[in-house]
């Protein structure tokens, strides 16, 4: 029986994405329009922040987050090995330098342990900032961070891709959701089709500080601001008599274009709507993997259910990996491997990253393994998945 495909990870588009998209399409904006600002508000109250900033993708988001924080060359900024390359190439984008710290095994995020003992070998000022992720759709503990943060005069970026809807829980009990700015400075968060909200390419940043707002806004397009109280050049200058004129505006400082556009926006918000669904679809998916797979020899790994975890990513550690990627390959399924440690991509080599450097990410990655997560996988696929991963181990 083979059913259709069966990917890691997967968008899903309803009638109701469609005819926002639509309607967005035949407004009078294309891009600049009014769904930015919907999304964005929508997106804040969601994760429970002050502001949100919508931009073209996740990677501008932490590119933007980077100059926002005034990261110069030579900065050194600490990140985990375990995630996806963008969350260390917005130090580069700088002239920063990354400089990783390990995992801990038994959640697969930032140890930070391993980030202490960093920041206590070294005259404090050394070290500019941290950029924990939310690995897989688990909360990083940001309160523990924090605490670390300050002592070490450190911002954070918490790189909350994964984790839309995610949590923890603090040292109070209170629920501490990803993204919502009380103890990092800055979060993004991406809507490519594989993330939990799609909008094509998509991103956003949160923060609950105003300064960063101000700041991300203009950095956002080009670094031109047109508040007039903020103006530097003279009203005489700017061609007015009493005042500015209705054309002036001014660029400050050297931004970019990383704009959403409208319609993008508007598909993020139908998606949004539908977000919480699709977080108890992964969890209930979750947890039938997990009940399958207790206990079976062939698991050398597998992160327990969590309260708060937002799954993006099922992900086990298995005996004979290469075996079982590929032999689920001929079945239709397609697993994938997240992450080949950064550390040692050949463009962090060169600053001397080598083997041995970060044991358990690399011990990690000898083993993991993403099985397929997506609200729309049907228990009969799932099934399928499960019942071919038992199949391959005898
Ligand atoms: C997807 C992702 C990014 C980048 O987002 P894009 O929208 O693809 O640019 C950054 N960090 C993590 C952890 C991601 O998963």
């Amino acid at each position: 029986m083979k059913t259709r495909a069966i990917p890691y990870g997967r968008q899903h588009i309803t009638e109701d994405d469609i005819k926002a998209v639509a309607e967005a399409l035949t407004s009078d904006y294309l891009t600049q329009g009014p769904k930015i600002s919907e999304f964005e508000e929508a997106f804040a109250h969601y994760v429970g922040a002050e502001y949100a900033v919508a931009v073209s993708n996740g990677t501008a988001a932490l590119h933007l987050c980077a100059l926002a924080l005034d990261v110069q060359p030579g900065d050194k900024v600490i990140t985990t090995p375990i995630t996806f390359a963008a969350s260390a190439n917005c130090v580069r984008y700088c002239g920063g330098e990354v400089v990783f710290a390990d995992i801990d095994p038994n959640t697969y995020l930032l140890d930070i342990n391993s980030v202490r003992a960093i920041l206590e070998n070294a005259p404090k000022g050394t070290y500019k900032g941290i950029i924990p992720v939310d690995f897989a759709g688990r909360a990083v503990n940001l309160e523990a961070f924090k605490e670390l943060a300050e002592a070490y005069d450190l911002w954070i970026i918490e790189d909350s891709c994964h984790a839309p809807g995610g949590y923890f829980m603090d040292s109070k009990g209170e629920r501490q959701n990803c993204g919502n700015g009380n103890f990092a400075d800055l979060a993004i968060f991406s809507f490519h089709p594989v993330k939990h909200i799609a909008s094509g390419e998509g991103g956003m940043i949160t923060t609950n500080s105003r300064e960063l707002y101000d700041t991300l806004l203009q950095l956002r397009t080009h670094g031109i601001l047109k508040d007039e109280s903020k103006f530097t050049n003279s009203i005489a200058f700017a061609g007015g008599e009493d005042g500015y004129p209705a054309w002036y505006m001014e660029m400050q400082q050297l931004g970019f274009n990383y704009r959403i556009t409208d319609f993008q926006c508007a598909l993020g918000l139908s998606q949004l709507k539908r977000a919480n669904q699709g977080l108890e679809r992964r969890r209930r998916i979750a947890e039938k993997y997990f009940k399958a797979f207790k206990g079976s020899p062939f698991i050398k790994g597998q992160s327990g259910i969590v309260a708060g975890h937002a799954y993006h990513l099922y992900v086990i550690e298995v005996e004979d990996r290469l075996g079982l990627y590929e032999y689920l390959r001929e079945q239709g399924i397609y697993a994938q491997i997240h992450y080949i440690p950064c550390h040692l991509m050949p463009y962090y080599r060169q600053f001397g990253w080598k083997e041995g450097d970060m044991p358990q990410a690399e011990k990690y990655y000898e083993g993991c393994i993403s099985l397929p997560m997506y609200p729309t996988l049907s228990d009969e696929e799932q099934d399928y998945v499960i019942e071919k991963i038992r199949s391959f181990y005898g």
